[in-house]
């Protein structure tokens, strides 16, 4: 496995400390452009940057809207949490489409979360890693296992797919290949 840190943790896989994942989603407009083109743009800002497949996924929660389309995308990040989060909001604003295409106040269609920092265990106003919701979110958990199938949640040390085992597995399917 790319940056694997077990040798610090034996028995077990984290993500070096510089590494970041991001989860993506889109439910309104051209799904699949959205995730290809905010793909795009995180594969520029991150270094050696992988995705996982796309997912399709029914909603949860809120169950009164559109199919979602999801994944994963894993690179390195050198800066700080917190730019990372104002490049994931700065690929929001743009609706994860390439300059010059679409209406430029369109509806926001893209929703890029950071999942996971490293280790890092932060719990900021604006920021908290790992994304709190993640533990419960099939469309988070298993494009993520895709890419790394042993990794351990940093605040319990508990194999994320220990979560997704404990949760449905229907209304979550593969829909296409990763878009980098
Ligand atoms: P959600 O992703 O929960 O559906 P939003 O995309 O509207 O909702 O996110 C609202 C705010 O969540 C963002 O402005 C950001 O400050 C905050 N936030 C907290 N933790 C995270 C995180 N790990 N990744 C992304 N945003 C986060
Ligand atoms: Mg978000």
């Amino acid at each position: 496995m790319p940056h694997d840190q077990s040798h610090f943790f034996p028995g077990v896989e984290a993500l070096a400390s510089d590494v970041a994942a991001i989860g993506l989603g889109s439910n309104l407009g051209d799904r699949g452009a959205q995730i290809a083109s905010a793909c795009g743009r995180l594969a520029e800002a991150l270094d050696a940057p992988v995705s996982s497949k796309v997912y399709a996924t029914e909603p949860v929660g809120y169950t009164e809207q559109p199919e979602f389309l999801n994944a994963v995308v894993i690179g390195r990040w050198s800066g700080t949490p917190e730019a990372l989060l104002a490049v994931l909001h700065d690929i929001e604003r743009s609706g994860g489409r390439t300059r010059g295409t679409g209406p430029r106040f369109g509806p926001r269609t893209i929703d890029l979360d950071i999942l996971l920092f490293g280790t890092i265990i932060l719990h900021k106003e604006h920021l908290t890693i790992p994304h709190p919701r993640m533990h419960e979110r099939r469309f988070a958990l298993d494009p993520l296992l895709e890419l790394y199938p042993d990794l351990v949640d940093p605040l319990s040390g508990t194999p994320f797919s220990q979560f997704a085992a404990q949760l449905p597995s229907a209304g979550i399917y593969e829909y296409g290949k990763p878009p980098i």
